[in-house]
């Protein structure tokens, strides 16, 4: 043990805490001020700004930009619906300043939220010590249970000139819509930002490494949003990657591609090809709590790491990386350490998703591919649509909605449901409360469809 680490292990205990949380995010502040409920004494450390990755720059800031991409697409179609608008210009300035404003209220309430909740703040970058304390600002601070609930941070591949390229976080900082545009990465977030970029105005392209975007969804999810952002005019780079990065002198970026071509001119770089857990500055090895080779912290059904008293939740533990499953994980926990709740835990499966692409999507349960893997294709019953939604009959773009029920046989439940196409994000929520509870296609076929919508499509298909 070096010097300074005895030291520390040696200093007073100068706080302490029935439940101590690292990292004041969506998982965190959940859990901190549920705890709070049941009187317990809570404090919450965090380095950063108050709300975590959704609030400061993910699900929140993202969602402006994708409401503000709307628009634009909107506008191409009011001649269609007989509006005599021009398209003068875009001010990106006007809604990044609003945009900034809106989050710096939200820290401030969430601030005062734990304020409300008698949840005790502590602002500093939290370790733990030999002794299993946190050392914060050079304090020493003991609890009966520790969370720990620190997020992840956007992975940068380090290639030659990697480092003018930006991240995800980087996308929230730009202060004008760059001309030229190369995004790299096939999942959520660059499908997401590239569709941003690529609706409000810029010349937008994306890197992929196979031939089509987001791999892990079910394959009619990849195939329609890959046709999808090529007709919108986003240039998809198949079976590509980024090899050396070289900024010009007038300040653009030559980047240099492994199938041999260059694409010059470029503005903005932005690179978002995963995200890392933040599980490496916290200490983890002087307490001997586990990771998995990528750093996740390992966790067992309830969110016991493998030292006892010390939790771990949300993004750092590399599972499910949605702001409502950082929630729901963190409240069920202090249900059960605090409020004799003994055996509550979240539920994994079924858990509902989004992807804001243009069209967006939304999914949930197993893929055509995983069920196949878990139940054989002979005991599947697959139901399929392709349509226009009716919001297009009076526009020249069209822009198609796919959907797709994977049912088990016998008795046909339906345990994936997956669509693509106008306001299938709004779609979801109530979808999955019906697949949560296990419903059937009959169910689905005896529920009287809402007309005109695209939603009634889930009800009717045959
Ligand atoms: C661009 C983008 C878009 C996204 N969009 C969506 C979406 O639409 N819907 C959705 O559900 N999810 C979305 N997500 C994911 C979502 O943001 C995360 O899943 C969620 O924030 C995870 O919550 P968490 O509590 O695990 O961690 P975080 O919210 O990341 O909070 C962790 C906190 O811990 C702090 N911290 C870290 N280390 C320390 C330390 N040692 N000491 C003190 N503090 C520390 C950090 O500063 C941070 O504030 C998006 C993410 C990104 C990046």
């Amino acid at each position: 043990m070096r010097l300074s680490s005895v030291l520390k292990a040696m200093a007073p205990v100068l706080k302490s805490f029935d439940y101590l949380v690292i990292g004041g995010g969506s998982g965190g502040l959940a859990s901190a001020r549920r705890a709070a409920e049941f009187g317990v004494k809570s404090a919450v450390v965090e380095e950063a700004r108050w709300g975590g990755t959704c609030v400061n720059v993910g699900c929140v800031p993202k969602k402006v930009m994708f409401n503000t991409a709307l628009h634009a697409e909107f506008i191409h179609d009011h001649k269609d619906y007989g509006f005599d608008v021009e398209l003068k210009n875009f001010d990106w300035g006007r809604i990044k300043a609003q945009r900034d404003e809106y989050i710096r209220r939200l820290n401030g309430i969430y601030e005062t939220n734990l304020e409300k909740s008698k949840v005790e703040k502590i602002v500093g970058h939290a370790q733990f010590t030999e002794d299993g304390c946190v050392e914060v600002n050079g304090e020493k601070i003991s609890a009966k249970h520790i969370l720990i609930a620190t997020g992840g941070r956007p992975a940068m591949p380090s290639i030659p000139g990697g480092e003018h390229a930006i991240s995800s976080d980087g996308f929230f900082d730009l202060e004008c819509l760059p001309k030229k545009v190369v995004v790299v990465g096939a999942g959520y977030i660059a499908v997401e930002l590239a569709g941003i970029f690529n609706a409000l105005g810029a010349d937008t392209s994306i890197c992929i490494r196979y031939d089509q975007v987001l791999r892990n969804f079910d394959e009619m999810i990849s195939s329609s949003l890959t046709e999808e952002m090529e007709r919108a005019g986003v240039k998809v780079h198949k079976r590509t990657q980024v090899t050396k990065v070289t900024e010009e002198a007038d300040g653009t970026l030559t980047l240099e591609l492994n199938t041999g071509s260059k694409v010059t001119e470029v503005n903005c770089l932005l690179w978002a090809v995963g995200r890392v857990p933040n599980s490496d500055k916290i200490g983890l090895g002087k307490v001997g709590i586990k990771t998995d080779g990528q750093g996740n912290i390992e966790v067992d059904e309830f969110q016991n790491t493998s030292r006892p008293n010390v939790y771990a939740l949300g993004d750092v533990c590399g599972r499910a990386l949605l702001t409502p499953v950082a929630i729901a994980a963190g409240r069920r926990l202090a249900h059960r350490l605090f409020d004799g709740k003994h055996d509550l835990k979240l539920d994994y499966n079924n858990i509902p998703t989004v992807v804001f692409s243009h069209p967006p999507i939304g999914t949930i349960g197993l893929t055509q591919a995983e069920a196949e893997k878990a139940y054989g294709a002979d005991n599947l019953k697959i139901y399929r649509t392709t349509f226009t939604p009716m919001y297009y009959a009076m526009t020249e773009t069209k822009v198609k909605c796919s959907m797709k029920l994977v049912c088990l046989l016998p008795d046909e439940k339906v345990i994936g449901l997956h669509m693509l196409g106008q306001g299938c994000d709004e779609m979801l929520q109530g979808f999955s409360v019906a697949i949560k509870m296990g419903a059937t296609k009959r169910q689905f076929d005896d529920t009287v469809a809402i007309h005109p919508t695209s939603s009634e499509e889930l009800v009717t298909m045959r």
